[in-house]
């Protein structure tokens, strides 16, 4: 790989998300060269995904340039390159584009969908991790509108406009609030000739609760503004498998549905080389210590939502969200330098900062570590922090603008099919459009 030799050491990261970038920052005003390696040459803000998928927003708006974040920094190199196996004895990495040496390396891969081995749902149903997957449900919602217009078969028509959104987490009830949105704001209006009243948005959680992880109320509110949209909320049921028109559960709650979302389950993304039983824990994580080192290699680090640093508070590792990520990414960046000058680490602390969802407009729930709140204000709290965490400020502006006049008119008028999306077994979906 084409990287001038440097006299400061080589600090490569791989993965240019919420983590990798929060490291880069920090360390490359330092006496370091770092190498920044992702398979996409921009930044995405995940949680706005489920925003692209419903046609709220553009999806150049959730994007940002990597190498605009690191413009003008000194010892910085960004590669776009899919990094394939490490090699840690040699202390050299495999990608697509070549090899490269490393003195220090830090795995910052982030997480994809995890289907538990259910083939079924995996191959017919619709994950929403990428920009390119939330671009294919974006067109698939909208092509089973066109195409329940055409048919005159009842039952299909139905099947065409039921929605099944597994996994009561963020992500599902998100996407189940903005999908409720549009078909009682948009639908009627942009289908005048089709009863979208027959719409169905069914959200499946397995346990007792949706949001499991915030407070009760938080779960009891959020059940709430979903119902009052019309979303039916299922509760201790599990889907168990789908094939493209039938979705089964492990009760004798059948739903017949042409769009399946999967948002039940993220595994870390692991990397050959590191994919030894002694490096991981459940979900594929790398098991790392305070200061975020591999265990069992001393200049291998990992951090975000690939990495498990088992605390007494965190037992499991720290939640699988953007916060962890950054902070790690700073603690490691400070880390890094003070063991290039020969000081000690300082072990990682994570400072929890809350967590929050929205489900449509005035409508979210936040869970403060001091406060929990609700409703309106609540709304305006979710919208500030996206806006205040989005990494670019053309893309603040155009998502506030665009959230502006979406409040006004009561629209989204990013409702475009600009790639058609065809159901395909997920190998062939995935040689044809790269997620
Ligand atoms: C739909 C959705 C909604 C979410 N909502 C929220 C929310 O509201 N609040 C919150 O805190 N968190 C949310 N999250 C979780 C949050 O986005 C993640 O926890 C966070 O992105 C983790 O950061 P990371 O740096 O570990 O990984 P990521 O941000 O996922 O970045 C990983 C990077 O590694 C790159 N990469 C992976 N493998 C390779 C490879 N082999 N070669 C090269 N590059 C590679 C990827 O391209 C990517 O750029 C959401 C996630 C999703 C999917």
């Amino acid at each position: 790989m084409n990287i001038p030799q440097s006299s400061y050491p080589r600090v490569v990261i791989i993965g240019g998300g919420f983590g990798g970038i929060a490291l880069a920052k920090k360390l490359s005003k330092k006496e370091a060269q770092v190498v920044l390696l992702d398979k996409h040459n921009y930044h995405n803000f995940q949680p706005l995904l489920y925003q692209v998928s419903t046609g709220g927003l553009e999806p150049d708006s959730i994007a940002y340039p990597i190498r605009k974040v690191l413009q003008g920094y000194p010892n910085f190199y960004f590669r776009l390159a899919q990094v394939q196996e490490i090699k840690p004895t040699t202390k050299r990495i495999k990608t697509n584009i070549g090899e490269i040496f490393y003195d220090y390396l830090v795995v910052a891969t982030g997480s994809e969908t995890n289907f538990f081995g259910n083939k079924g749902i995996e191959n017919k149903g619709m994950a929403m991790k990428t920009i390119p997957q939330s671009l294919n449900l974006r067109s698939l919602i909208l092509e089973n509108f066109e195409q329940a217009l055409l048919t005159d078969d009842l039952h299909e028509r139905d099947a065409l406009m039921n929605f099944v959104i597994v996994g009561g987490g963020p992500t599902g009830v998100e996407l189940a609030g903005a999908l409720a949105e549009i078909k009682k704001g948009i639908l009627p209006k942009d289908y005048p000739d089709l009863d979208t009243r027959r719409a169905q948005i069914n959200l499946v959680q397995g346990s007792d609760r949706i949001l499991p992880a915030m407070s009760e109320i938080a779960s009891e509110k959020a059940e709430k503004f979903l119902e009052e949209l019309g979303v039916y909320v299922w509760k201790n049921i599990r889907v168990t498998d789908y094939d493209g028109k039938r979705v089964t559960t492990n009760t004798k709650t059948i739903f017949e549905a042409e769009t399946l979302v999967w948002a039940a389950g993220v595994k870390a993304v692991s990397l050959k080389g590191l994919d030894a039983g002694q490096f991981l824990c459940r979900g594929n994580r790398l098991k790392v210590n305070e200061f975020h080192q591999i265990v069992g290699l001393e200049d291998v680090f990992a951090i975000g939502d690939v990495a498990q640093m088992e605390t007494d508070e965190f037992p499991h590792g720290h939640p699988m969200m953007a916060q962890p990520a950054i902070q790690q990414g700073r603690n490691l960046g400070d880390n890094l330098v003070r063991m290039i000058d020969g000081k000690p680490m300082r072990s990682f602390v994570y400072k929890d900062k809350g967590s929050m969802a929205t489900v449509g407009r005035n409508k979210a729930v936040v869970d403060m570590p001091k406060f929990k709140f609700q409703g309106v204000f609540a709304w305006f709290v979710w919208m500030f922090v996206h806006l205040y965490f989005l990494i670019g400020f053309r893309n603040r502006v155009v998502v506030f603008i665009n959230w502006v006049y979406n409040y006004v008119r009561f629209d989204r008028e990013a409702r475009l099919i600009i790639r058609p999306f065809k159901k395909q077994n997920r190998v062939e979906r995935d040689t044809l459009m790269r997620d």
